[in-house]
């Protein structure tokens, strides 16, 4: 990344952090195979047990409950596949690692804000006696959007039902409490809390089915087979122990959104009724696609996203803002700005000020209808 460049793509992720790369920098320099019984093998050993007391710190578990994984997909596959569940239950507005892990999920509602329907759930749960699974996330990657675990949490162990929430989003942002929160499972990914990309872990309360198919040696409790990534799991630890300080950014955020509500007032803020992690923003710009949007800042040295940006890379259609329940033209205008442990003020000026060039450029030109000025 260039040193004049503006990275407002947290959500995507964010930028590793200095401590991070220190603690991934002496893993990798010492070596060791965690389960070597010489003592390269248990200072490695040390790292990774390290590093699991920091990252059960930050969510309230117990370190014999974090399985570390390669990210936030394989520990979403790893508890849908591995929880003795057959009935499982997901919101509309789940990352596609929760929505494609299982077939035949039940897909619980949302309302305009992206907020779970609770008596949806509910209803649906009291449907049949079948043992469920219901997984609802923390926060949500495009619109920042914070579901209400607790009370999902309540209404799934009323049920009888395990509660999985993936925390990828939320975690090191806004507080969470596995136990406090009745949470079963939990996932985690470190690339989005400023530790490298390729580890995560999935927290399984203690007592709680985990059953995996992956063959292999008895690492992580027989949980996960595969020699430990002790650097990345280090980096992890490294910048899960920095993000437990949390992020203060909202007061940005709000700034940034006024600012480009005065300048197109019809610029539209998706999720806006719901309490929402403070470093997010999914913002139309009205009249102005959002791949334009991302292209001509990009040119201005600013990187954010599409709200509806897929995993190729493309701009594609959000199921997020579909559930709900935005128009098709209205979603194709989303812009996703997400801050970020190293955001200064000075890329929130930066970013309105191309933003407002941008949509003045537009509305001179014949390549869109704005609908305000
Ligand atoms: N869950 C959510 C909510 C996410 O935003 C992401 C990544 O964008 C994932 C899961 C997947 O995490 P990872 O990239 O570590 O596989």
């Amino acid at each position: 990344m260039s040193p004049a460049s503006v990275y407002l793509d947290h959500n995507a992720t964010s930028p590793i952090r200095p401590v991070a790369l220190d603690a991934m920098g002496e893993a990798l320099r010492a070596g060791g195979n965690p389960s070597s019984v010489h003592r390269v093998g248990r200072a490695a050993r040390a790292r990774v047990e390290a590093a699991r007391r920091k990252v059960a710190e930050l969510v309230g578990a117990l370190p014999a409950e974090v399985v570390f994984t390669s990210g936030g997909t394989e520990a979403n596959n790893l508890l849908l596949r591995g929880c003795g569940r057959t009935r499982i239950l997901v919101s509309a507005v789940e990352h596609d690692s929760v929505r494609r892990a299982v077939a035949g999920a039940e897909v619980v509602p949302v309302d305009r804000d992206g907020v779970v329907d609770v008596g949806a759930l509910e209803q649906m749960l009291a449907a049949s006696q079948e043992p469920a699974l219901v997984s609802v996330m923390f926060a949500n990657n495009e619109t920042g959007v914070l579901q209400p675990v607790r009370d999902v949490a309540r209404i799934a162990r009323g049920a009888g039902a395990l509660f999985h929430c993936d925390a990828v989003q939320g975690a090191g942002k806004v507080e969470i409490d596995v136990h406090g929160m009745g949470i079963d499972y939990l996932s985690l990914s470190a690339h989005k809390l400023g530790g490298p990309a390729g580890v995560g872990a999935l927290i399984a309360r203690a007592g709680v089915p985990l059953a995996t198919d992956r063959k292999g040696g008895g690492q992580e409790s027989y949980r996960r087979a595969g020699t430990e990534n002790v650097a990345g799991i280090a980096g992890f630890g490294a910048a899960a122990e920095a993000a437990a300080d949390g992020l203060d950014v909202v007061m940005w955020r709000d700034h940034l959104e006024r600012e480009l509500q005065r300048i197109a007032p019809a610029a539209r803020v998706f999720g806006a009724g719901a309490s929402r992690l403070g470093n997010t923003s999914c913002i139309s710009m009205p009249g102005v696609k959002a791949e334009t949007q991302v292209m001509a800042l990009d040119l201005a040295g600013i990187c954010v996203s599409s709200g509806a940006a897929c995993s190729s890379g493309k701009v594609g259609h959000s199921a997020v803002l579909e559930a709900m329940g935005v128009e098709p033209s209205s979603a194709a205008e989303a812009l996703r700005i997400s801050l970020g442990w190293n955001t200064v003020s000075g890329d929130i000026e930066r970013l309105i000020g191309a933003w407002r060039d941008l949509y003045i450029r537009v509305s001179r030109s014949d390549m869109s209808c704005p609908q305000a000025a």
